[in-house]
């Protein structure tokens, strides 16, 4: 018989037979193939997350010590040469505070403050400069009055903010935590960083979480050639005396793909910035199927300039030729007005289709401007799969100092007779160039200030004059309401000017799970013309109202958009998009309204609210732990089914007790899918997104990685369990403020577990109602889906057969004590 077993080192080659010889050779050719995976992996760790440039400096502000986070060195700037020596010693201008938010702990843990003019000196040899400063808006700093901190931030002779008061931006943003990147030419051996609190506000104060700088080759965003000027006659040319800021790097359709990196981070997904209704469609490669030609990038630049991945993705305008000729494919980013920026597109033609010159021409618009007339990727790239870029400078006229969008849009050019009406695009890049006086700052910020501060007396008494016909006007209509009211004797259905119609003939087909299209006017009416009476909530989208269908029987909660909300058409669209399948756990979506202004839902009406309501409110009598366990159970279902019951995987991506809602027989039905996220294939294993969610409910990895998984979801959920069993909510403001690690609750589970003191989490009304087995089964699994590694957390299925399980051996148990 041969033998089978592997050859031990020690037996001498001599003794082997032939089988055997060739068993080892196998063996040791294997070895040495795990050998070098484990250094490619080793090799792509340390050179791709995060890409390794030389002579970077990171320095962590308010740390008196280096620190190592995600495998990058960070120097504390107490006692760095960085800084001048007074600031070591003076306590005022320190605070040294740990955060609670998902932000990463350096360098956002620490923060230096200053209310006098504090400069950070940098020593630098003469070049262009990368330069990203770190925010965090968070309540840390709550102790100090937000409201004065503004200030202005200079890097040598450029202001590169001015008034800046970063939690309104992240407010505008709806960030925790962000970071604003520049470059800018030094010309000596000292780079010097200024922040200056605003001297027009008293006790204004500046603050700085981190500061990155690392030398940048000079050509990546100073062409040597001028650039088309888009509404000029003349070229722009770019000199050493702009500074820039780096707006938006945006990779078409990365969510579907790996992620685009490179020097400069991640790039971000375009989906947030298509406009209009048609987005086109996704064209994707790998260079398995194609052979990309890739020569134009291998520059020593390559770190920096846009990498391979962004050109394996396009965004087409799809393969109907008649229908691309009736919309534009349009994207648009807001920019502060008054600026020129540099856009620089990039092409790469990856249809197998389309190799050939002229069979694909179109034209390229950029804010009204026509960039590009016969934009043929293959002609002027020199082939198929070979990248392209190119750049145009625009000016965004200035509008009282306020931000603009400034658009991008492509439309088939059929003139050459092409062989398809397409167009397509992989990537874009928005650079602001600094203006005359050197400055990168909007003064919107100042606008806003001064318009607070001085309120001419012609708007006072046109306000008052106003406000007194419209104060009128109301009395007439309520009188006028009144007056119907009485006339009908009907209970809580008004009609109105535009609305008048009788109950019958509202009649919308309230069929659960099928989506329909309601007119304002009906909307208006069951709402009673948004009655504040009959507001039931109000969350980011706008306000809830209760309202009636149906000749007044059925009940209907009718979300309507807050034209001021940070949510707005995508969370609409995704709304009915995902509401095209129906679930009892799910709640279902009636319909919609989409009228002049109004983004208007219309769902089945749960009649119970939120589950948060019931466990921490204290109005609110607390649920039996067996009813905990079977909303527990609902919820769990209804997110199983999104994340396996329908054709595409969709990820919620806001689980918490809020979006969990309960109707008249207390069944819970998940809510909210304005964020939730489709995973195109089940060869995607992820979707790479911009980081959304609710704080304490946010999945580590997600948030780390910008990675969603169906995990992420669990992980939230986790969070969910723990507030059910403790009654507590995910982030208790109060231990916020005291800093106790009782803040978090996902943070107080696992702490509680380690340490052995599951008793401290239970809610006191729950005390002696679970069964032991029942509490450490149920903890078990809460604290599988808070693990740190997705790979580590059950699956939302096998999260709801636990649940089932703990729930029937409950439920038995109870009905064997009922027995007996
Ligand atoms: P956000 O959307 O900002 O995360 P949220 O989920 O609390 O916050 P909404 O979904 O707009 O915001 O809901 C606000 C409130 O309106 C809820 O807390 C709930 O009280 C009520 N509400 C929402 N939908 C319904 C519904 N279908 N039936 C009954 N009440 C509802």
């Amino acid at each position: 018989m041969r033998n089978k077993t592997k050859p031990s080192p020690h037996i001498p080659l001599f003794t082997m037979k032939e089988s055997d010889i060739v068993e080892s050779s196998r063996y040791a050719i294997s070895l040495v193939l795990h050998l070098f995976l484990l250094l490619l992996l080793f090799f792509h760790l340390i050179t791709c997350n995060p890409i390794n440039v030389p002579n970077k400096i990171l320095l962590n502000c308010g740390s008196n010590e280096g620190s190592t986070f995600n495998g990058v060195n960070w120097i504390g700037d107490v006692g760095s040469s960085f800084l001048p020596p007074e600031y070591d010693k003076s306590s005022s201008t320190l605070l040294i505070s740990s955060i609670k938010s998902r932000a990463p702990k350096v360098p956002y843990s620490t923060a230096r403050i200053t209310h006098s003019p504090l400069t950070y000196s940098f020593p630098s040899s003469p070049g262009l400069k990368f330069i990203r400063i770190y925010f965090l808006s968070s309540s840390y700093l709550k102790k100090m009055n937000l409201s004065k901190a503004y200030f202005s931030v200079k890097a040598g002779p450029y202001t590169l903010v001015s008034n800046f008061n970063p939690f309104n931006f992240a407010e505008e943003l709806n960030l925790v935590f962000f970071t604003k990147d520049f470059l800018v030419n030094v010309g000596e051996e000292n780079l010097k960083i200024t922040f200056t609190p605003s001297p027009s506000i008293s006790n204004a104060f500046a603050f700085v979480n981190g500061i990155e700088i690392f030398p940048v080759p000079h050509s990546i965003y100073f062409p040597s050639s001028m650039v088309p000027y888009l509404g000029h006659q003349e070229p722009f040319f770019i000199n050493d005396e702009y500074a820039l800021e780096i707006l938006y790097r945006v990779s078409i359709a990365s969510e579907y793909s790996a992620d685009v990196e490179n020097a400069f981070g991640t790039w971000l997904d375009d989906s947030n910035y298509i406009s209009g209704s048609q987005s086109g469609s996704v064209l994707s490669i790998t260079h398995r199927i194609v052979r990309m030609n890739f020569t134009t990038l291998t520059s020593k630049d390559y770190n920096y300039s846009a990498p391979e991945e962004l050109y394996l993705t396009a965004r087409t305008m799809g393969s109907n030729g008649d229908a691309n000729m009736k919309y534009n494919l349009t994207w648009s980013f807001p920019v502060d007005s008054g600026f020129k920026y540099l856009v620089r597109l990039h092409f790469c033609e990856i249809s197998t289709e389309v190799t050939q010159v002229h069979q694909k021409v179109f034209k390229v618009y950029i804010n009204n401007e026509t960039a590009e007339e016969r934009m043929d990727v293959v002609a002027l790239a020199g082939g198929p799969f070979t990248p392209l870029s190119r750049d145009f400078v625009v000016m965004v006229p200035s509008e009282s100092g306020r931000r603009k969008d400034l658009w991008i849009a492509l439309h088939p050019n059929l003139e050459l007779k092409p062989t398809y009406a397409d167009a397509m695009l992989n990537g874009i890049e928005i650079i602001k160039l600094s203006d005359s006086n050197l400055s990168l700052a909007a003064i919107f910020e100042l606008r806003r200030e001064q318009r607070k501060k001085k309120v001419p007396h012609v708007i006072i008494v046109a306000g008052a004059i106003l406000g007194t016909i419209l104060g009128l006007l109301t009395f007439f209509i309520l009188i006028r309401r009144a007056w119907k009211k009485l006339k009908w004797g009907t209970s809580h259905i008004l009609s109105s000017k535009s609305t008048r119609r009788s109950h019958k003939n509202i009649q919308p087909t309230v069929t659960s799970g099928h989506c329909r299209q309601f007119t304002l006017a009906e909307i208006s009416i069951a709402t009673s013309n948004f009655s504040e009476a009959l507001v039931i909530g109000e969350g980011g989208f706008g306000k809830v109202y209760k309202g009636m269908m149906h000749d007044g029987v059925t009940p209907v909660a009718v979300k309507r958009s807050n034209p001021s909300s940070r949510q707005g058409f995508k969370e609409f669209q995704n709304e009915i998009n995902v509401f095209s399948f129906c679930h009892l756990n799910l709640v279902s979506l009636l319909g919609y309204c989409q009228e002049g202004n109004e983004l208007i839902l219309v769902y089945e009406y749960m009649a119970h609210g939120p589950l948060c309501d019931h466990l921490y409110k204290k109005q609110k009598q607390p649920l039996p732990w067996i009813q905990r366990l079977k909303i527990c159970v609902g919820a769990a279902r209804g997110l199983h089914y999104l994340h396996t019951g329908t054709s595409q995987r969709v990820i919620h991506r806001d689980v918490k007790s809020a979006n969990i809602l309960l109707d008249q027989n207390w069944v819970a039905k998940v809510a909210d899918f304005g964020l939730c996220r489709t995973v195109p294939s089940l060869y995607h294993s992820h979707v790479s997104t911009e980081v959304k969610g609710t704080l304490g409910y946010l999945d580590p990895e997600y948030y780390k990685r910008r990675k969603l998984t169906e995990k992420s979801d669990v992980y939230s959920f986790g969070v969910v369990l723990f507030e059910v069993l403790s009654g507590r909510p995910a982030v208790n403001p109060v231990a916020v403020e005291e800093e106790s690690e009782k803040a978090g609750l996902a943070v107080w589970a696992m702490h509680c577990c380690q340490f052995g003191t599951i008793d401290q989490l239970v809610d006191p009304y729950l005390e002696g109602n679970i069964k032991p087995e029942c509490l450490r089964a149920f903890v078990d699994i809460g604290i599988q889906c808070l693990a740190d590694r997705s790979a580590d957390r059950p699956t939302m299925g096998e999260l709801l057969n636990s649940l089932e399980r703990i729930l029937l051996q409950d439920s038995l148990e109870e009905q064997e004590i009922n027995a007996t």
